[in-house]
């Protein structure tokens, strides 16, 4: 058995594992993605791969919000 000590984080949208370092990290402030370069955020976070996975992800979650509770 052989025990990772590398920081790996799951991408929201493909939900793959990834080296902390290949992804970015964003955070989500009053309802729109940030981008959060400097790690600084004090807000949850969440780790995306590539762009287009930050595409699916932000299509998703609009869609999401549409369904949600208008009527
Ligand atoms: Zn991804």
């Amino acid at each position: 058995m052989v025990t990772l000590h590398k920081p790996v984080r799951m991408c929201v949208s493909c939900r793959e594992r990834k080296d902390k370092s290949q992804l970015s990290r964003y955070t989500i402030q009053s309802g729109t993605l940030t981008e959060d370069k400097n790690h600084n955020q004090q807000t949850r976070g969440i780790y995306i791969c590539s762009t287009q996975c930050l595409e699916n992800y932000s299509k998703r979650k609009s869609k999401s919000k549409k369904k949600g509770k208008q009527q």
